[in-house]
């Protein structure tokens, strides 16, 4: 049996997660938590908003599924990394911003971080058993979102529903809105380094309109291996709660003979947050923190109707030529870094 907190229950992710753990009598939903939306009844134990770490400190789970979304994850991905309990981590902010703080918990703590984003899930599979210094380099695939092909004029006056109308993958708000911007891929590249300590020079972004391949591994003799697959987030979240074991999923086989597999490369000049991103990650310190807390203010500035698609990258480029990026030392330290890159993008959205 093992027994499971899912934090984010109400979401894109946790009620996926839910159909899973219903599937499987030796998974067991022990807690579970929401922002604000009702999870009474879900599980034994129910938290909605405030303090996590208090839920999980009462139901003692083997297991932690972070599935919140933004920088309120951290404090719970900081919990189960430090106390050695099992970490699948769909929650990618709090790793981009933590990333440092994160893996010395993780050290300390010594349990498994199984990521539940499909990249890096699949990632976490074709490396597994393998030394770094067979993998020459990692290849991260992104769809491109609902933009890819478009020019930056063609994209001054989109609206959020066209911004929320993703081509392979239906997913919360958030999200979808970075898979949009391409800021996801920026973020997938900083969790990627800190997943897997590669350096950024060694983790290539490429496009792969349909998401059947989920990413791909160069080792140093020339062989690269693919993860191939559906795009189907119950995938990757049943190998994390099911690790190590693989258990049967409702998915169709994959049809082979029906695909056509194209890639190419990201529009940069388009897209100015995945190299904003690259750059935030190169930086190191707490760039990745203000790339962001940036990025989170603005894309709700979008949603809101407060800004529009392009000022987002343009609001987290700013935050970052503001921002002193000085490595966090202590958990105070980091969220003093994200507020400030907040305030900084809010003072900017007050002025307009
Ligand atoms: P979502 O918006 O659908 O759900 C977010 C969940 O977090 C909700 O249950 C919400 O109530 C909860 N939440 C928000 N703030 C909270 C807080 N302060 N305290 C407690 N709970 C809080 O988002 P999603 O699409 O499920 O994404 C969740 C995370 O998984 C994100 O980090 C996202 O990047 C990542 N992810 C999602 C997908 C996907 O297919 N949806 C794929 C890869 C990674
Ligand atoms: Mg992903």
């Amino acid at each position: 049996m093992k027994r499971i907190a899912l934090l984010g229950a109400t979401g894109s992710i946790g009620r996926q997660a839910l159909e899973i753990i219903e599937a499987h009598p030796e998974l067991e939903l022990c807690a579970a938590a929401s922002g604000s939306q009702q999870v009474d009844g879900l599980a034994p134990l129910t938290q909605v908003g405030g303090d996590l770490t208090e839920l999980l400190e009462r139901a003692n789970p083997d297991l932690v599924l972070n599935a919140v979304v933004g920088f309120a994850g951290l404090p719970a991905t900081l919990w189960a990394l430090e106390r050695g309990v099992d970490l699948a981590l769909a929650n990618k902010e709090s790793l981009v911003a933590g990333g440092e703080l994160a893996l010395a918990a993780r050290n300390r703590g010594g349990g498994r971080l199984l990521p539940v984003d499909s990249e890096h899930s699949a990632l976490f599979q074709l490396l597994e058993g393998r030394g770094l210094e067979e993998v020459h380099s990692l290849v991260l695939t992104g769809s491109g979102g609902p933009f890819r092909g478009r020019t930056r004029d063609e994209l001054a006056d989109v609206t959020v529903e066209q911004a929320l109308a993703h081509p392979t993958w239906r997913m919360g708000q958030k999200i979808t809105v970075d898979s949009a911007t391409l800021a996801n891929k920026g973020l997938e590249l900083i969790e990627a380094h800190f997943l897997f300590g590669l350096p950024y020079e060694r983790i290539e972004v490429v496009l792969q309109p349909t998401s059947i391949v989920h990413s791909l591994v160069r080792l140093r003799d020339g062989a690269t291996l693919a993860h191939l697959g559906y795009p189907d987030m119950r995938v990757p979240i049943s190998y994390a709660l099911t690790y190590p074991e693989r258990a049967d999923t409702p998915l169709a086989p994959l049809a082979v003979t029906s695909l056509t597999l194209e890639f190419a490369e990201p529009d940069g000049g388009t897209f100015p947050l995945l190299a904003l991103a690259r750059e935030a990650g190169e930086k190191g310190g707490t760039y990745p923190c203000a790339f962001n807390a940036a990025n989170e203010v603005a894309v709700a500035a979008f949603l809101a109707g407060r800004l529009p698609f392009l000022a987002i990258a343009e609001a987290v480029a700013d935050a970052l030529a503001h921002a002193d990026g000085a490595p966090a030392r202590d958990v105070e330290e980091l969220l003093e870094a994200d507020a400030a890159a907040r305030r900084l993008v809010e003072q900017g959205l007050s002025v307009a």
